[in-house]
């Protein structure tokens, strides 16, 4: 194993059956390659976004997703201009200096709608980072929303296997579409974050390298990963979650491929394990995503069973971040966190 792992960080890459044979791989060599390679990019510096969940209305009947169109007993909202305006204000305060609009794909969001609370938020916060994350809009939505002050968006790939994600999705949403977005994003001049959920169901080893090598590909700024968990008012409900040592070898092979990557230690994967976000950033994440929403929506945005975090102010999750970050030896740090070319 320790071959294939110097060879990864060597040549960046794999043949499919050795990408195969490290998803599987039970040695922590595999970890502190990967956190080595972190550290000599970007140090002992953790980043933190800050997350405003600023909609939970979704056109979208996604699977696995807990906001999907059709779960009727999901509790709907969203922020006004002021409200999001007032999350980043707490979120400056407490040394945020990203902000990430994160949202369904809610039709009462237009284009117009949305460059006015942009660019708000651009002359308010000059150092910020604004990052969107609402899912697929044509190319000229995505150049608009960037001319507003948006840098950067998150639009995960979720599954980079056309069958597969045919088995996730509805009818009239496609793989082609989803990807197609992600380079129109890169031409608009974004940092662009793409990304997939590890053990959702009917996922098999070779539609992972599939991600793998979509990802190669796009050579994206970022790529968030993080468990399928189920939801319980979803029609996959009842399936497994990912697991844990998976979703680990994933971060550090990603962080072997692409060592400026900057890849976040999920919420998701905070859910799965007490610790998961402190072994995420010591398997090579280096990113993290405390949540700005207020605290009156928080249990509402809801993608999957049992979520941490949805009771606490922003304040409490940041201090809480910091301890757990210091405890395994690394520094929340205040920086907009720009991946390192
Ligand atoms: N509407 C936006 C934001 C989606 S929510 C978009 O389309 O990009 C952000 C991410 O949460 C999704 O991309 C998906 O990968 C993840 N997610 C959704 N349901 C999940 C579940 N049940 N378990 C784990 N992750 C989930």
């Amino acid at each position: 194993m320790r071959e294939l792992i110097d060879k990864l960080e060597e040549t960046k890459t794999l043949s499919r059956n050795e990408f195969k044979k490290l998803l599987f791989c039970g040695n922590d060599y595999l970890f502190k390659r990967a956190r080595s390679v972190a550290d000599a990019v970007y140090g002992k510096n953790i980043f933190m976004r800050g997350l405003i969940e600023f909609t939970n209305h979704c056109k979208n009947d996604c699977l696995y997703c807990g906001i999907r169109a059709g779960n009727k007993k999901a509790a709907r909202y969203r922020l006004s201009k002021d409200e999001i305006l007032d999350c980043c204000k707490k979120g400056y305060a407490l040394g945020f200096r990203t902000f990430v609009l994160q949202g369904g794909e809610d039709l009462y969001y237009t284009d117009d709608v949305l460059t006015d609370i942009i660019s708000d938020i651009r002359t308010a916060y000059k150092d910020c980072a604004i990052t969107l994350s609402i899912g697929e809009r044509s190319a000229e939505s995505y150049a608009k929303l960037r001319k507003a002050g948006a840098d950067r968006y998150l639009l995960r790939h979720e599954t980079a296997n056309e069958t597969h994600y045919r088995s996730l999705h509805p009818k009239n949403m496609s793989p082609a579409n989803r990807k197609q977005c992600l380079y129109e994003l890169k031409k608009s001049g974004y940092q662009v974050g793409c990304g997939f959920m590890v053990g959702s169901p009917g996922q098999t080893p070779d539609h992972i390298v599939d991600d793998l090598l979509f990802i190669k590909e796009l050579q994206p700024h970022m790529a968030g990963i993080g468990p399928f968990i189920p939801h319980s008012d979803t029609p996959l409900g009842g399936s497994w979650a990912g697991g844990l040592r998976l979703t680990l070898n994933l971060l550090s092979i990603l962080r072997l491929m692409q060592p400026n990557l900057l890849i976040p230690a999920t919420t998701a994967l905070g859910t799965i394990d007490p610790q998961g976000r402190e072994h995420g950033i010591l398997a090579g994440a280096n990113v993290v995503m405390p949540n700005l929403s207020p605290i009156s929506v928080r249990d509402k945005y809801l993608l999957y069973d049992n979520k941490i975090c949805t009771g606490d102010e922003a304040a409490e999750c940041v201090n809480c971040m910091r301890t757990r970050i210091k405890s395994i030896g690394y520094e929340l740090t205040v920086s907009r966190g720009d991946c390192i070319f």
